[in-house]
C-alpha cells in the first residue's frame, strides 16, 4: 500500500516459470481455496461459498482452524480498525451514512458437522470483544501432521463504501480480502519460531496482512454489463438471464482480490522478455551482480499485462505501461524474475481512490487523476511511481510472504527502497523540476526520516506504533533509508550480490527481518552491528558535525633555546615569506549511531587530505600542520551517512582571506548551502 500524498488532486499516494539458471525454491502447497461468489451490484454484496482444503505443515496435531473475516473491520465504529483510526486512514474517511461493511459466515461444515456452533471470535491483540476480524473454528478431530481437512464455508459480505483499500463506490467494486481466510500456521522454525501455532491478528488500522501459499479456483458471478479484472487467468466464461460467471484460477498464491466495474477501458499488452529485456540493462546487472547475462535472462517469462482504466484515464496507461514494464525488467534482474503469466493494473476512479495504491498478487491497484495528464503536472510521476511500488510489492509481500502486520518494513520498507532505486534510475527521482532538475526519491524521502524525532523501533508491530505517521515513516522511508545506509556500507557490488541471494532463497516463502539482515552481516565484519541495534531494534539517530575550525600561522620561535640563550621573535618584516600553519579540526558524532566516516580538510593551495574514521568516539580533534591555510573540513562528502540526521553541519569554512569582510563570510556560507541543496538534485551532481 502506498501512503506518500502528494496533493489533494492526486490523493495516492497459469503456471510458474521454472528458472533454468539455478533451482529456486518453489511454495508450499499449504491450502486451496474453491470460491463461488455472486456480487448484487445494487446491493454492493457478496454471497459466496467455499472449499478450503488445507493440509497441515507441522509436525503437532492441530485442533482448531482460525478465519480472518477481514470485512468485519468496517462493521461498526466499535471494531478495532475503527477504534484506531478513527474510521479514517491514508487521510480517507469512512463515510458512515453508508460507509460499513461486514462479513457474516453463515454456515460452516466438515464432513456434514457443523463447526460454526462452537466457532468464537478472538482479539489476542487488544481483547476487543467487539472486534469480529479473527474467528477460530474448533474441529471435531486434530488434524494430523501432513493430514488434511475440508471445510465447507457460507458467507454474506457487505462491502464497506470505499475508504480503506476495498468497497465501491456507485458501480465501482474493488474486492480485496474478501473471503473467510485462513490465518497462517507455523511449524517450528517458520520465521525462526521455537514452538509451532497459528500466527494470527485481527485487522488493525496499521496493519497489512500475511498469509499461506496455495491454489485457487474462484467463479465469479456478476450482472453482464460489468467489465471484471482479477488475480489468476480467465479459464472460462458462461453467461445466463443477464449475468455471467467467469472463473478463475491461479496456482501458488496467497492473495486473491477481483474488481468490477461497466465502466472499465480494458488496454492490454504483452512483456516479452525477448523483445522487451533492454541489453544493456542486462549487461549493467551482470556486471554488478557477478552472474552471465545468459544466467541472469533464464527466469524470464512472457506476462500478459492488463489495465482496467476508467475512461477519463485511458489517455494515461501507456505511463502504467512503461513503469510496469521497467519493473519487470529491474525486479527480475536485481531480485527474482516475476513467475506468473499475467498482471493486471486496476485504475480506481477518482471519487473512490481509497482503493487505489494496493498490492494483492497478480493484479494491484494504480491511481491517478485526469488533471496529471495536464501540463505541467505532466513533470509529476505518481502513476510511474504508485505501479512501481505497488507491483514491486508482489515481490516483498508477494514472493517474499513477510508477516505484514509484525514486520511492517520488511514488505514497505524493502519495497520502497527498490522503488526510490527504480524511480531514480528510470526517471530521475518523482518529480522534474524547471530546467530539466529532478529530486531524487531517496533523497526526498530521506528528509522525512532525519527530520523526525523518531520513538519507534523499526521492528514493530504494526499497531504498536506511537501513531500512524511513526508507523508511515518507519515502515516505508526509515525503512528503506536504513535498507540504503546498508548499501553505502558495503558498496554497490557486495550489497547487490547479497540481496539478489536473499529474494533467491526466500522466494515463496516467509522471511523474517533476520534472514534479511543475515543476507548481509558475512560481507560487513561487524560494520553493521550498531547500525542494526540502533535502527532495526532501536530509535538511534545519528548526526556526524564539524564543530570547531581554526588555522593559525605558526608562530617563529620565541624564549630560550636548547643552550639556555634566549631568542626574540623576528620582526614582521624580517619573516620569510615561507611560513607554515598550524590547523585544528573538532568533529563531533552526537546521536547513537557509530558509523565510519571520510573526513576531507581541503588547503588554500588546493591540497586536500582525507581521513578514515571509524565514527566509535563521540569526537575526534584532527591537527595538520601544511604549507598553506585550511580553509575547509568536511565530514562524509560523499553523502554516505544518509541516516545523518543535519547534513547541514557536515561542513565548516574558513574565510577566504584573514579579517574577510562579513560579505565574504555571507558567499563562504552560501557557497556551502547551495552545495547541500545541489547534491539533493539529481542529475546535476
Ligand atoms: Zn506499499
Amino acid at each position: 500500500m502506498r501512503l506518500r500524498v502528494l496533493f489533494p488532486a492526486a490523493a495516492l499516494c497459469a503456471s510458474l516459470a521454472s528458472p533454468e539458471g539455478r533451482a529456486l525454491p518453489e511454495p508450499a502447497r499449504i491450502v486451496r481455496y474453491d470460491i463461488r461468489a455472486s456480487l448484487d451490484a445494487e446491493r454492493h454484496e457478496l454471497l459466496g461459498t467455499e472449499t478450503i482444503r488445507w493440509t497441515n505443515p507441522g509436525g503437532v496435531g492441530v485442533g482448531e482452524l482460525k478465519l480472518h473475516l477481514y470485512w468485519n473491520a468496517f462493521r461498526n465504529n466499535r471494531s478495532t480498525f475503527f477504534r484506531e483510526s478513527g474510521g479514517r486512514l491514508r487521510g480517507d474517511r469512512a463515510d458512515e451514512d453508508a460507509g460499513f461493511g461486514s462479513m457474516d459466515v453463515t454456515s460452516i461444515t466438515s464432513g456434514g458437522l457443523d463447526l460454526l456452533r462452537h466457532a468464537r471470535f478472538e482479539a489476542p491483540d487488544d481483547g476487543n470483544r467487539d472486534d469480529r476480524t479473527l474467528l477460530s473454528v474448533p474441529l471435531p478431530a486434530a488434524v494430523p501432521p501432513g493430514g488434511t481437512v475440508h471445510l465447507e464455508v457460507a458467507w454474506k459480505g457487505r462491502f464497506p463504501k470505499v475508504f480503506a483499500r476495498a468497497g465501491y463506490v456507485r458501480d465501482f467494486h474493488m474486492a480485496g480480502q474478501w473471503y473467510p481466510k485462513l490465518a497462517v500456521f507455523e511449524p517450528k522454525g517458520t520465521r525462526r519460531r521455537a514452538e509451532p501455532g497459528w500466527n494470527a491478528h485481527q485487522y488493525h488500522a496499521n496493519s497489512e496482512f500475511y498469509a499461506d501459499w496455495g491454489d485457487y479456483r474462484v467463479a465469479l458471478t456478476v450482472p453482464e454489463r460489468f467489465v471484471v479484472g482479477s488475480a489468476g487467468a480467465l479459464v472460462s466464461e458462461t453467461r445466463t438471464n443477464g449475468k455471467k460467471t467467469l472463473v478463475y484460477e491461479q496456482e501458488s498464491i496467497h492473495d486473491f482480490a477481483f474488481t468490477a466495474d461497466p465502466r472499465y477501458v480494458v488496454k492490454e499488452a504483452v512483456w516479452d522478455p525477448e523483445r522487451d529485456l533492454p541489453a544493456a540493462e542486462v549487461a549493467r546487472a551482470a556486471r554488478l551482480l557477478g552472474r552471465t547475462e545468459k544466467e541472469l535472462r533464464a527466469g524470464f517469462r512472457k506476462v500478459a499485462l492488463r489495465y482496467y482504466m476508467q475512461p477519463d484515464h485511458v489517455a494515461q496507461w501507456t505511463r502504467y505501461l512503461d513503469a510496469h514494464r521497467w519493473a519487470l525488467t529491474w525486479l527480475g534482474l536485481y531480485a527474482v524474475p516475476y513467475p506468473y503469466a499475467q498482471s493486471s493494473c486496476v485504475d480506481p476512479p477518482e471519487d473512490g481512490m481509497g482503493a487505489a495504491g494496493m498490492e494483492y498478487q497478480t493484479i494491484f491497484t494504480a491511481g491517478t487523476a485526469r488533471v496529471l495528464g495536464v501540463w505541467p503536472l505532466t513533470g509529476l510521476r505518481p502513476q510511474e511511481m504508485v505501479v512501481i511500488h505497488e507491483f514491486g510489492h508482489g515481490w516483498w509481500y508477494g514472493l517474499l510472504a513477510s508477516n505484514e502486520f509484525e514486520e511492517s518494513w520488511m514488505d514497505e520498507g524493502v519495497n520502497s527502497f527498490t522503488e526510490y532505486e527504480m524511480m531514480d534510475r528510470r526517471y530521475g527521482g518523482m518529480v522534474t523540476l524547471p530546467f530539466g532538475a529532478r529530486i531524487s526519491s531517496f533523497d526526498e524521502e530521506r528528509i522525512k526520516v532525519i527530520a523526525a524525532r523518531e520513538a519507534d523501533r523499526l521492528v514493530t508491530p504494526s499497531w504498536r506504533f506511537a501513531d500512524e505517521p511513526s508507523y508511515a515513516r518507519n515502515s516505508y522511508a526509515r525503512g528503506a533509508t536504513a535498507v540504503d545506509q546498508v548499501r553505502r556500507i558495503l558498496g554497490e557490488e557486495t550489497f547487490w550480490r547479497a540481496f539478489k541471494a536473499y529474494a533467491e532463497r526466500w522466494r515463496f516463502d516467509h522471511p523474517t527481518t533476520e534472514d534479511f539482515l543475515d543476507a548481509f552481516r558475512p560481507y560487513a565484519g561487524g560494520r553493521l552491528e550498531p547500525l542494526i541495534r540502533e535502527t532495526w531494534y532501536g530509535n538511534g539517530k545519528v548526526d556526524f558535525a564539524v564543530s570547531r575550525v581554526s588555522s593559525r600561522e605558526a608562530a617563529p620561535f620565541e624564549g630560550y633555546d636548547d643552550r639556555g640563550k634566549k631568542v626574540a621573535a623576528p620582526k614582521k618584516k624580517d619573516r620569510k615569506a615561507k611560513t607554515s600553519w598550524e590547523s585544528t579540526v573538532l568533529l563531533t558524532r552526537t546521536g547513537t549511531i557509530p558509523l565510519p566516516v571520510d573526513v576531507v580538510l581541503t588547503f588554500e593551495d588546493g591540497a586536500t587530505w582525507t581521513k578514515s574514521w571509524d565514527g566509535r568516539a563521540p569526537w575526534l580533534r584532527l591537527r595538520a600542520t601544511s604549507a598553506s591555510r585550511l580553509t575547509k573540513a568536511e565530514v562524509d562528502p560523499g553523502r554516505r551517512i544518509v541516516l545523518d540526521a543535519d547534513p547541514w553541519n557536515n561542513a565548516r569554512r574558513l574565510e577566504p582571506v584573514r579579517g574577510a569582510s562579513a560579505a565574504a563570510k555571507v558567499r563562504a556560507y552560501a557557497v556551502h548551502g547551495v552545495q547541500i541543496l545541489l547534491s539533493s538534485l539529481w542529475p546535476l551532481l
